[in-house]
């Protein structure tokens, strides 16, 4: 199914396109059936040939030796890695653009572009044990101490804690009646893993729960400015919702191949499978709502390369999000289905994708709080405005 699109974000397609299939896809099952963990010399290979690519530096500024590609081609490539289960696509770090308009030169020079050489990899704590989808509500806390800061606070499902020298650590200042971001080394005194528990994705990447007990940085890992609040956490957000939007229709894309393929094998009845209408609806469905979410999510990137208001921006990766990680959860619904009881079996790509795509309908926001974005982003600028 080819959309339109620019030929830098086909040339892009194309190389992500056969590292996916090159590289990841085929240790799938073996990822599937040993907790996601893959041998060190696969994982390190994989990484290697990632930043080879450029995977590493594609959302980084050319002035700091990146490839500031546009979103559209970003979008591509997130889109082909989003054929593979077990999130082996996130063997690489990637460093983003709002982190160069957050650090300072030294937090750049410690943090970012380490993760952009593949050298440091992060891990992202908000969300607390009460404040789970209001982000507004954090109870974490960075209170400032002479020339520190001292963290204290609980955050849940810290993903790639367990693989992560740093985190993105979002807390409130008591103090100047704000938030904060601030950037925090693994193995600080003070941080404690209080659990660690299983999910329902198989991936190398851990989401363990951390206690931070009077952990003190020094004030210059504070990220940004006085009243910058949850603006860069914001930034990520828009970055996450559009990429998750981009995965899911690799997913889907991947999905409908897999299930056209077996029910044009599957015999029944003496015929294929696929001349079944019951099955031809439900991959007809699938495609149509595909087609779909690709055209919107390749729209809602270009809107971003040419300057798109931010708060009209905001509302349109939350749709991408909503409406394409919902689509994406249909269609492998559907898949597991044409697969019969093959699709229940742990090696089957529907099984695992029905698994794994459950979870972007809550990580970055659940869907009911893209719905909440989108309705009073809506009611604020109405229809023309987002
Ligand atoms: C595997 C995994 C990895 C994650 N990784 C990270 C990470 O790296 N960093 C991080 O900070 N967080 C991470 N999260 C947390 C994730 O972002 C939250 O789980 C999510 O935002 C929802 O918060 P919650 O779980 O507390 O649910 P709650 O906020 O308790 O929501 C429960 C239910 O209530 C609904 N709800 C909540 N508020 C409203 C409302 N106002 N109106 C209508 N319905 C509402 C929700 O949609 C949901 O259905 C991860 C979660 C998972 C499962």
């Amino acid at each position: 199914m080819q959309i339109p699109m620019s030929s830098e974000a086909r040339r892009w397609q194309k190389i992500a396109r056969d590292y996916a299939d090159d590289y990841l896809q085929p240790h799938e099952v073996e990822a599937e059936l040993n907790d996601g963990v893959l041998p060190d010399a696969i994982t390190n290979r994989n990484k290697q040939r990632a930043i080879e690519l450029g995977f590493t530096a594609i959302d980084v500024p050319k002035s700091h030796g990146g490839l500031e590609l546009p979103l559209e081609a970003q979008v591509a490539i997130w889109e082909q890695l989003g054929r593979v289960t077990n999130a082996l696509s996130l063997c690489f770090p990637e460093a983003q653009s709002w982190m160069f308009d957050a650090c300072s030169e030294d937090q750049l020079n410690r943090y970012i572009l380490p993760m952009m050489r593949g050298e440091h990899k992060e891990c992202y704590a908000i969300t607390e044990s009460g404040p789970g989808s209001d982000v507004a509500g954090l109870e974490a806390t960075a209170e400032r101490d002479g020339e520190d800061y001292v963290l204290n606070g609980e955050k849940w499902y810290v993903t790639s804690g367990n693989l992560a020298n740093f985190f993105w650590f979002q807390a409130r200042l008591p103090e100047e009646d704000d938030e904060a971001l601030f950037l925090v080394d693994q193995g600080t005194a003070g941080i404690e893993i209080i659990a660690n528990p299983k999910f329902s994705h198989t991936y190398a990447s851990h989401h363990p729960t951390y206690r931070f007990d009077n952990v003190r940085i020094p004030a210059t890992q504070r990220v940004g400015q006085p009243g910058d609040g949850m603006s860069y956490t914001h930034s990520w957000f828009r970055h996450e919702r559009l990429m998750i939007g981009a995965r899911s229709c690799g997913a889907a894309a991947r999905l409908i191949e897999e299930a056209l393929a077996f029910a044009d094998g599957r015999l029944v009845d003496g015929a294929p499978l696929s001349e079944k209408q019951a099955i031809q609806f439900m991959l007809a469905d699938s495609v149509t709502e595909l087609y779909a979410s690709r055209l919107m999510t390749y729209d809602a990137a270009r809107s971003a390369d040419r300057g798109n208001d931010v708060k009209a921006q905001h509302a349109r990766c939350s749709m991408v999000k909503l409406y394409v990680s919902e689509m994406a959860n249909r269609v492998a619904d559907r898949a597991v289905q044409i697969f019969g009881g093959r699709g229940y079996m742990r090696e089957n790509v529907a099984e695992r994708f029905f698994r794994e795509l459950r979870v972007d309908r809550i990580w970055e926001g659940t869907s009911e709080i893209q719905r909440l974005i989108i309705g009073r982003s809506l009611k604020k600028r109405g229809l023309d405005g987002i």
